[in-house]
């Protein structure tokens, strides 16, 4: 494909899908890989992030052909649109990508650039892994004892963006059919309302909850919970609930699977679970956020519709630093865009001190999607030892008093050269 303002590298090979049912990928040494900086300080992390890529990348024999894509404030200036179709196609064809935070402009006609990268691209699971530090100040007692992963559905529910506006003519239309049509009371109060829809399909609840029980098999994770909050939203996020365990009890083998009946908590029933098998389980949302905090051990592999997925990962990050340390990735068949859980923090931004670990630490994601596993284990290990031994950017520094606070770039230096060292 030829594009208007996209320079594609002169060199490196394209990633291609070699198997369409299973999502396998074809991955040369040297990918070429597009890349979104990002609005504020995606300007200071994302060339930062890049250092240390390429660095974990050419220690373990390959080299990455960066590919600079346009979005946000970027796109503004060379387009003058925000999220221009080209950007779109070259992630769609390069199939693995990687992107820094984006501002969503005020009035910009839809709800963010994020979701609305992630719908058209079919990113259908977002993925935060959430693991310690060693280094990282944390609020918990004990925050090595969170290794949890989220998968947050990432198409439908309240983000679908299906909602009316009070005092338009449409809302009223809306509450028209609802009350009259329906037969529902709206609501106990008159004058102007909003309205939202909360869309809960079969099919996006299941292939969510079959990626994460995957995810549970392949890397022996003991359970996979299903997050909701059903007892309220029966025929939404109860649906989402039920559709996961259909997909549990019909979709895998008793030996490898145990769906976990209700009655297991409600009765304390004793029940024999096969020994290797990955428990699934259900919890209702609001119980799991301080289960979370009380008995963190205990939990595996989350599998949530979008809304509870939103809160609860950033819950979990919360404990065990904060933002800063906190990577992220959304999935889809054949594709992988890698992207931190912050934003893009404008008061920060341009100063050449935010913290680029979770940035980092996403492209460990992207690495393993890749197959370059041991890429990312010195990403992560040369990230963790840099802040053991008490560099850190200012967000950490504010918390740890032994250590030494540098800029991000400063940060990024450090980080590559304990790549050169573990590797
Ligand atoms: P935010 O950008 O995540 O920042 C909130 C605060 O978290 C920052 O002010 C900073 O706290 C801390 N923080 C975040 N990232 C950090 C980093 N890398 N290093 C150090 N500290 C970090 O959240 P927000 O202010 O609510 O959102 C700003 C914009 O980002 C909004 O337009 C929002 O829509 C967008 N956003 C985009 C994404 C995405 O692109 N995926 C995700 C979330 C939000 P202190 O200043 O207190 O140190």
């Amino acid at each position: 494909m030829s594009y208007e303002h996209i320079e594609p590298p002169e060199e490196g090979t394209k990633i291609e899908l070699t198997d369409e049912e299973t999502g396998e990928l074809s991955v040369p040494n040297d990918p070429v890989i597009p890349i979104i900086h990002g609005d504020g300080i995606g300007k200071d992390v994302g060339p930062a992030a890049q250092k240390v890529l390429d660095a974990a990348a050419e220690a373990t024999g390959r080299q990455i052909n960066w590919m600079e894509v346009y979005a946000g404030q970027s796109a503004r200036d060379i387009y003058d649109e925000n999220l221009p179709d080209e950007t779109v196609e070259a992630i769609r064809e390069h199939r693995v990508a990687i992107k820094g935070p984006l501002t969503t402009p005020v009035g910009a006609g839809f709800r963010s650039l994020n979701v609305a990268l992630r719908q058209t691209l079919d990113l259908f699971a977002n993925v935060r892994p959430t693991y310690y530090l060693d280094g990282v100040p944390s609020p918990m007692k004990a925050p090595e004892e969170m290794d949890m992963v989220t998968f947050r559905e990432n198409t439908e529910d309240v983000y679908a963006g299906i909602e009316w506006e009070a005092g338009t003519e449409d809302v009223e239309k809306v509450r028209e059919f609802v009350e009259e049509e329906m037969g529902f009371d709206s609501t106990m109060h008159d004058g102007p309302i909003g309205i939202g829809i909360k869309p809960i399909t079969e099919f996006a609840s299941k292939r969510l909850v079959r990626e994460a029980i995957d995810y549970a098999i392949e890397n022996d994770r003991d359970t996979v919970t299903l997050v909701h909050k059903g007892n309220i939203m029966k025929f939404t996020e109860g649906q989402f609930g039920d559709w996961g365990m259909e997909v549990a009890e019909e979709e895998y083998d008793d030996e490898e699977v145990f769906a976990a009946p209700d009655s297991l908590w409600e009765e304390q029933d004793e029940v024999d679970i096969p020994e290797d098998a990955v428990m699934v389980e259900e919890r209702l949302a609001d119980a799991m956020l301080q289960w979370m905090q009380l008995r963190t051990d205990e939990f595996d592999v989350l599998a949530m519709p979008n809304l509870n997925g939103d809160y609860l990962s950033d819950a979990a990050g919360a404990q065990i630093g904060g933002l800063g340390v906190a990577p992220g990735a959304n999935f889809g068949a054949g594709r992988c865009l890698a992207e931190p859980v912050h934003g893009s923090a404008p008061k920060r931004a341009g100063q050449n001190q935010a913290n680029p670990s979770a940035l980092m630490l996403s492209g460990r994601l992207m690495f393993e999607y890749m197959g370059w596993e041991d890429a990312g284990t010195l990403i992560r290990d040369a990230v963790e030892k840099t802040i053991d031994d008490g560099t850190v950017t200012y967000d950490l520094a504010r918390q740890r008093e032994d250590a030494e606070k540098v800029s991000t770039t400063e940060y990024a230096e450090k980080v590559v050269e304990n790549i050169e060292k573990l590797s």
